[in-house]
């Protein structure tokens, strides 16, 4: 029975090539020496795989920033901003495209479908002129090939690669991108033949569109592609690969008809309803590629569970059709748990990263041709009975306040105009309220201090001593711009669901469970594996220690129950919305324990909600409803007079206003300057708000300092749209990216222009 790897992180197992792509563009190493690093990466992976004895290695999956700008440079779609002038994409161009330079921004990211992953979005349109530009699939296929391992390449397939485009400026929105489907297939043909000539028997076709839900014109397309394809193909096996979701029935068959495909990929692990179709039919003498071992979390496979699973598919499609797989590339979980120093023995049996997940898919492929491995599924069988079993999972309290929640409903029982009367009678603000988002900038010695701190190199009681002087000084910065509501600044954190998460139960950390979100940049989500509940509380003293330096009306800031979900791992036993209802509860706790410290105004920020709406739209209002309540649940228990603030980085939000406007917060800052008014054409259209709002007026991931004409103009904008009773401002985002020197003059232009204002207005009136 054979094995297969969808894909492998490329980061290495200690960010190896983040570290030599920032020290090349740095301009401290060559592009030899890049090379270099990138080159013993590749080797090292192909070289573990088939140590391991999977059958079917992926090559072309390694790539210096993104596959989809991979892709891009292969079919020479180069923006004409970047002046490439033909030949083979270097270095230069490339980077310029990932990157941008001196005189051209980058190419816009995109999130690369649900994952925390981003790709580069191609600019495409009639007049783009494709052309064979960069050969890194045949030439990663013949490295391997030299070091005695025969690959299957992968290629993103055209018409993903197409779906996931966009029109270049200039080019009318409602562009057919599929009509360059004739174009592209050309250039793949070319690819192909390259790579049967260099010795491939195998290709693979990534083409995760097909869980989307897809219109018949869009099926069609690969229908079209594959049958241009197929005369390239002759003798080639080929394989086309989906991941992230279950394909919709329509796309099963669209796809399962392919011409000239021979095996098709799918996620069984997010894909249950996948089992069922094929069931109902598969192909006969076509091979299926069963994604059973999940390359989007780091669990433990339970492989008696799979085998089984594995077992009634052989029984379907037949014994030498079936190949044990990954439910995607391994490129979206941690690298390798070797290196793990920090996790206790008892957790680390319970998990499975990169390195590992390679192992297991092997001894499952290994066990369904007769040669089990005995003593690796029994200690696999023991870690999931300790993980089930264990006292550090359950926590009977919890599981039960949790399921109370179910069902039922959560409001503050007062609506949303009393309670802002309430609370404008507490907090008498101006009119166009100023504030902003949470951090201040994050400097040199704010770092040290804390990096010394948790490394016990200096006292709790310096440690305290220096983030109050911190925070001092952000208070006084604030009072003295005359800003009206105050935030401390976070310098006591690291990261906005760390710092919460290092302080509940059921959460553990990584040294080194590095993943790739774009480019050279990682995260490293903190694991949730157990029963969530807040032992004690995590930032009232210094949200009450900054309180008390200023008599304006200081801000609790905290993370939402949904942001911490979506940017963790989390536990696969059971459903994501429990787990997420259990973080609510500590939070709910942790909302109540600052309103009994005198604090009046308290943010939660919900960042992540919008990305973890799931990919299928059917899907869409069950995620919203427990996310929504989540929320709700967080604040449902406090004083009318208390506010509620929430926060969010996007304003894409425009399909799910609504859900927005149901997290019935008092006030919502969001992010605003970067998407032309996207948000406003919201409530142009008539959307009805009553709550607070403060769309971001200036951009705070640009260094730019704003002028105050600028700022007044944008919020004469919202003027427009909005009432002036809920209009606030406020930057984009948190500052802890800038530097004061941006910070100071950039938040004095914001004052003098809701001033400004407010004094026009008064006049007016
Ligand atoms: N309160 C956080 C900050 O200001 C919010 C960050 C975010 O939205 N990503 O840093
Ligand atoms: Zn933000």
């Amino acid at each position: 029975m054979a094995s297969h790897i969808v894909g492998y992180p490329r980061m290495g197992p200690n960010r190896e090539l983040k570290f030599a792509l920032e020290s090349h563009w740095d301009g401290k190493s060559s592009a030899e020496e890049l090379q270099k690093v990138a080159a013993e990466l590749r080797s090292s992976i192909w070289k573990q795989m088939a140590g391991v004895g999977i059958k079917y290695i992926p090559s072309n999956t390694f790539s210096y920033y993104d596959q989809v700008l991979d892709t891009t440079s292969m079919l020479g779609a180069v923006p004409p901003r970047y002046n490439w002038n033909g030949g083979e994409i270097g270095f230069d161009t490339y980077f310029s495209m990932a990157r941008g330079n001196a005189s051209v921004p980058a190419m816009e990211m995109t999130k690369w479908f649900d994952t925390n992953y981003h790709y580069i979005v191609p600019e495409l349109g009639p007049d783009v002129k494709f052309s064979y530009a960069s050969h890194k699939a045949v030439t990663e296929y013949k490295e391997a090939k030299a070091l005695g391992i025969d690959t299957i390449p992968v290629l993103v397939g055209p018409v993903s690669y197409l779906l996931l485009s966009k029109p270049a400026k200039g080019v009318e929105k409602s562009f057919q991108l599929l009509s360059l489907l004739d174009k592209i297939i050309p250039i793949y043909k070319e690819v192909i033949s390259d790579l049967k000539e260099a010795g491939a028997s195998w290709i693979q076709f990534d083409e995760p569109q097909l869980v989307l839900d897809l219109e018949s014109h869009q099926l069609e397309a690969f229908s079209r592609a594959y049958s241009e394809l197929e005369s390239s193909f002759g003798g080639l096996n080929v394989l086309v690969e989906t991941y992230f979701a279950d394909v919709p029935a329509a796309a099963f068959k669209t796809l399962t008809s392919l011409k000239g495909v021979t095996a098709f990929g799918f996620d069984l692990v997010r894909g249950s309803k996948t089992i069922d179709l094929i069931k109902g039919g598969f192909s006969s003498g076509k091979l299926l590629f069963a994604g059973i071992v999940d390359g989007r979390n780091i669990w433990a496979n339970d492989l008696d569970g799979s085998l089984n699973i594995l077992k009634s598919l052989e029984d379907i499609v037949g014994k030498d059709k079936l190949v044990v797989s990954t439910s995607c590339s391994l490129l979206h979980t941690a690298v390798d748990l070797v290196n793990e120093t920090k996790l206790d023995d008892e957790i680390k049996s319970w998990l499975s990263f990169a390195a590992q997940k390679v192992v297991e898919v092997n001894a499952l492929a290994k066990a369904l041709s007769g040669q089990k491995d005995e003593a690796f599924f029994s200690a696999n069988a023991a870690a999931q009975a300790s993980r089930k079993s264990s006292p550090r999972v359950t926590n009977e309290a919890v599981q039960k306040a949790a399921a109370a929640l179910k069902g039922s409903d959560h409001r503050r029982t007062t609506n949303v105009s009393a309670r802002l009367d309430a609370q404008q009678k507490k907090l008498n603000l101006p009119i166009l309220p100023t504030t902003t988002i949470g951090s201040f900038p994050q400097t040199v010695e704010l770092r040290r201090v804390r990096r010394e701190y948790k490394a016990k190199k200096i006292s709790e009681e310096e440690y305290v001593k220096a983030i109050k002087q911190e925070i001092s000084n952000v208070v006084k910065l604030q009072e003295e711009l005359d800003i009206d509501v105050l935030v401390h600044g976070e310098p006591e954190r690291n990261d906005m669901v760390e710092y919460f998460g290092e302080q509940l139960s059921g959460f553990a950390f990584t040294a080194n469970g590095w993943v790739q979100s774009y480019g050279s940049r990682c995260v490293k989500p903190p694991i949730i594996y157990g029963d969530v509940s807040r032992p004690n509380p995590m930032t009232v003293f210094w949200s009450s220690t900054a309180q008390g330096m200023t008599k304006r009306p200081m801000k609790g800031m905290l993370t939402g129950p949904v942001t911490i979900l979506n940017w963790s791992f989390v536990r696969n036993d059971q459903p994501r919305f429990e787990t997420c209802y259990q973080i609510a509860l500590a939070i709910k706790d942790e909302v109540e324990d600052l309103e009994k410290a005198n604090i009046n105004v308290i943010q939660i920020d919900e960042a992540a909600l919008r990305e973890g709406l799931p990919l299928r739209k059917a899907e869409h209002d069950f995620y919203l409803k427990w996310a929504v309540h989540s929320f709700r649940i967080t604040n449902c228990g406090v004083q009318d007079t208390t506010q509620i603030h929430t926060h969010m980085c996007y304003s894409n939000f425009n399909d799910i206003i609504h859900s927005i406007i149901d997290m019935d917060a008092d006030v919502i800052t969001i992010e605003n300057s970067r998407s032309d008014e996207k948000l406003l054409s919201v409530f142009r259209e008539g959307v009805k708000y009553g709550a607070g709002i403060g769309p971001g007026v200036y951009d705070i991931h640009s260094p730019r300092i704003p002028s105050a004409e600028e700022i007044a103009d944008r919020v004469n904008k919202m003027l427009a749209v909005l009432d002036t009773n809920i209009l606030w401002v406020n930057p984009d985002c948190g500052l802890k990216t800038r530097k004061y020197t941006e910070v100071k003059p950039a938040l004095e232009n914001m004052v003098s222009a809701a001033k400004l204002i407010r004094t026009q207005l008064a006049s007016a009136k």
